[in-house]
């Protein structure tokens, strides 16, 4: 028997929903798959935990993450704490420590969810974005001075090394070629940013040599909003920075029907450090505590998670699940135009997932 040891996370407003709902569906499954177990550490880090120490996680907090096979992470963010203080306190924090450079962020629309695009197909809208997670525009190199006077000066940095580059380029061209059409877009801004966007580009040129089955075009960032609302079709992998990236997920998210379906997988693919599994979504504290929280980001994320770990029957039959619940209106969230509680949901996926494995398929 496998036992795997992971740490969760809620953080702040709906994570605190959404974790312990995961929690659930990692209980389910292991109820139905005996082979597979885990053993949960919790971490009460984010906005109180702020409040009374000061710091959105302790020092050795990273080390104690470092002990687990995988991380569940709810979100950062809090009315009254600056956002600037609860990212780089908590979510970056880990993403830079533990290394985790990949950020990948599979779109697509689950059966019974409408996508706000008019001519859109289901089958015309199945991406997998590819997010540069540690450097770029998230560097954090910069500086603020004479705060508060007329000559006060503020800078952000967006540092980009060759070695970030080229490691998060061969990942996406390496992700494109597993993927069936074999198409990966990267995504640029080279026309206005002179110096590491064309060093981006020429790296991507470079890597795309080692690639020949790969079809890969460039599209400028601008343009690439343009292109997922009018040809989604053309679009398979895509690879961004760390900002152009965050921006183009969300705007994928509300297209395949809402940021509370949206998956994401912060990784460390030579696995040295432990990977972080989360639903793209922030904290949303106008629907804290109501019951409102649509949990398929989370259980999507686990899907992630758990194909990580290399358990593909387990993730196999827990997406089965999570697209039996979305192709039933009964069980859709307000923000898909339901009534269905995050409880009713978490229910509705744990007793599929403990019924017998042909119910599934049925
Ligand atoms: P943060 O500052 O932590 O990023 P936010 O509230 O500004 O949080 P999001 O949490 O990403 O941003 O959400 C934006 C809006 O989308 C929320 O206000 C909420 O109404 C809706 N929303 C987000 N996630 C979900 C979810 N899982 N279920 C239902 N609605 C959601």
């Amino acid at each position: 028997m496998k036992t795997y040891c992971i740490a969760l996370v809620p953080g702040d407003g709906i994570g605190k929903e959404v974790i312990p709902a995961g929690q659930r569906i990692l209980d389910a499954l292991t109820s139905a798959e005996p082979s597979l177990h885990f053993r949960f550490e919790h971490f009460d880090w984010g906005g109180d935990y702020y409040r009374r120490h000061g710091v959105m996680m302790p020092s050795e907090g990273l080390d104690a993450l470092r002990k687990h096979d995988a991380i569940l992470f709810g979100s950062a963010g809090d009315p009254n704490i600056p956002d600037h203080i609860t990212l780089w306190g908590l979510r970056l924090k880990i993403c830079q420590g533990l290394d985790q450079y990949a950020n990948i962020r599979p779109t697509r629309i689950l059966p019974g969810i409408d996508t706000p695009l008019k001519h859109c197909k289901p089958e015309d809208l199945n991406w997998m974005i590819v997010r540069e997670n540690t450097e770029g525009e998230y560097s954090g190199v910069g500086g603020r001075t004479h705060q508060g006077h007329p000559l006060e000066v503020a800078t952000d940095l967006s540092v980009m090394t060759r070695a970030g580059v080229e490691r998060i380029l061969r990942f996406a061209f390496r992700l494109a070629q597993a993927r069936p059409r074999k198409l990966l877009t990267v995504i640029t801004k080279s026309n206005a940013q002179r110096h590491a966007m064309v060093m981006w580009d020429e790296i991507a040129a470079q890597v795309a040599a080692e690639f020949p089955e790969v079809h890969w075009d460039k599209e400028l960032v601008d343009a690439a909003t343009a292109r997922m609302v009018n040809r989604p079709a053309s679009l398979d992998t895509i690879v961004a920075t760390n900002l152009h990236a965050d921006i183009l997920s969300d705007l994928a998210a509300a297209l395949a029907g809402s940021l509370g379906i949206a998956p994401t997988a912060n990784l460390n693919p030579e696995r040295v450090y432990p990977s972080m599994f989360e639903p793209i979504h922030g904290s949303a504290f106008d629907i804290m505590g109501k019951g409102l929280a649509n949990p398929i980001g989370t259980f999507w994320s686990i899907v992630l998670m758990l194909e990580h770990l290399g358990e593909t029957s387990a993730a196999h039959r827990l997406m089965l699940a999570i697209e039996h619940v979305t192709a039933n209106p009964r069980l859709h969230t307000r923000d898909l135009g339901g009534n269905a509680t995050t409880p009713d949901v978490t229910e509705a996926m744990c007793a599929l997932l403990t019924a017998r494995t042909h119910r599934i398929h049925a």
